[in-house]
């Protein structure tokens, strides 16, 4: 295949036709359809793609050649014709509460985090979606990176595969929460995907009631997210009750503001026993009032839902305090009374820089070099 390759001399551009070849398709980023599909084109049975599923998801091989209740000569054939790829392990650590982190590195030479949260009472993996995020908000150090790439649907499954894997935990129930780096509806196709992919039966077979999404509320791609066939549980991270406050906050509130995020949420498609709930982190003296409190009430009272209080995760270069114990209760109090159920996110994994939002993987913007500073905050 000719590809056009600029070469940078001198300040001068060069033009160079070079062939190079076609990639093989990564079994890991073919949900099953699409594997049918790419078996049937080669020649093969579609029903290898169940076997192949069982291997990669229930079994953990990273190898074509240990899938071995396919034939030799077909395992051959797939090994020239497909590749079989996922993140490796770059670096992993625990925290004294038991959560790990864990660094990994894509094929790209990029890099992202996902955490290990345990006895929640589940066991809880947190995802990330994107590299950095393009979402800024202002209490977020991931926002800080801005957005380096989307991942594919096989890196965002990739990195369960990786985790079930190293915490031994292939073949128990876990959640997974799309909490780690990125705004998954701002990846949506990908996110799609990999969550079929989970839920595949001949996979991980995940019920889509033990996926948490979590999002900023991006109103078109929360609208298609109401039509679709998998459905995670939504977690809207709100953060104000008013637009003057969200729009300090969460820059994209100026295009989706509080309103229309409320109707999408009453309109949004809940199972008989799930709530949305909603993410408000608090920042000291920016949203942490009485009076706070009560329009938040007010504002989600219409809702199926429960409100999850984040108290900040301070960091150096994140413009806000924690507020006080007292505060934080205070406010979980003014809500509780009002009739909507609430509660204050445990922290977890502070002393490993682990938390939630506060993922960033320093050196990776797009034309940087490849030095890494991993300077994620816990809490
Ligand atoms: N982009 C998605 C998911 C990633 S963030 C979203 O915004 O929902 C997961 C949660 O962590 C969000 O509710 C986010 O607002 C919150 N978060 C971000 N920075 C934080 C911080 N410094 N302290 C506490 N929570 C934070």
């Amino acid at each position: 295949m000719g590809v056009l390759v600029d070469t940078w001399s001198l300040g001068k551009a060069y033009a160079t036709t070079v062939t190079t070849v076609e990639p093989r398709p990564d079994l890991a980023e073919l949900d099953r359809p699409a594997l049918e599909a790419a078996l049937e084109a080669r020649g093969h049975k579609r029903f290898h793609a169940r076997q192949i599923f069982r291997w990669i998801y229930k079994h953990g091989v990273t190898e074509i050649d240990a899938m071995t209740d396919l034939s030799r000569e077909l395992r051959a054939t797939l090994t020239s014709d497909f590749a079989l790829t996922r993140p490796t392990l770059a670096q992993r650590e625990t925290s004294v509460d038991g959560t790990e982190k864990f660094l990994l590195r894509l094929a790209d030479g990029r890099h992202i985090e996902s955490v290990f949260i345990p006895d929640t009472p589940a066991m809880t993996f947190c995802v990330s979606t994107q590299v950095g995020c393009a979402m800024a908000c202002a209490f977020c150090l991931t926002g800080k990176m801005g957005l380096v790439r989307n991942l594919t649907a096989g890196e965002i499954v990739g990195q369960v595969r990786v985790l079930a894997d190293a915490l031994n935990l292939r073949t128990k129930k876990f959640n997974i929460v799309l909490m780690g780096m990125g705004e998954p509806l701002h990846n949506y196709d990908e996110t799609m995907r990999a969550l079929r992919m989970l839920a595949d039966e001949h996979g991980f077979d995940m019920s889509a009631r033990r996926i948490t999404l979590s999002t900023v509320g991006l109103l078109p791609a929360l609208e298609r997210l109401a039509t679709e066939d998998v459905m995670p549980n939504l977690a809207i991270s709100l953060h104000a009750p008013t637009d003057l406050q969200r729009g300090e906050l969460v820059p994209i509130n100026k295009k989706y503001g509080v309103r229309d995020i409320i109707d999408a949420c009453k309109r949004f498609p809940l199972s008989r026993r799930s709530r949305i709930t909603f993410e408000y982190v608090l920042l000291a003296g920016a949203n942490d009032s009485p009076q706070d409190a009560r329009k938040l009430a007010k504002l989600v009272g219409g809702v199926k839902c429960k409100v999850n209080l984040i108290p900040l995760n301070a960091a150096p270069g994140i413009p806000f305090e924690r507020p006080s114990d007292e505060v934080i209760d205070r406010f979980a109090k003014i809500v509780a009374d009002s009739g909507v159920t609430v509660s204050v996110r445990k922290s977890r994994g502070r002393d490993i820089r682990a938390a939630c939002g506060q993922l960033i993987v320093e050196g990776q913007k797009p034309s940087a070099g490849q030095q890494l500073a991993v300077v994620a905050f816990g809490g």
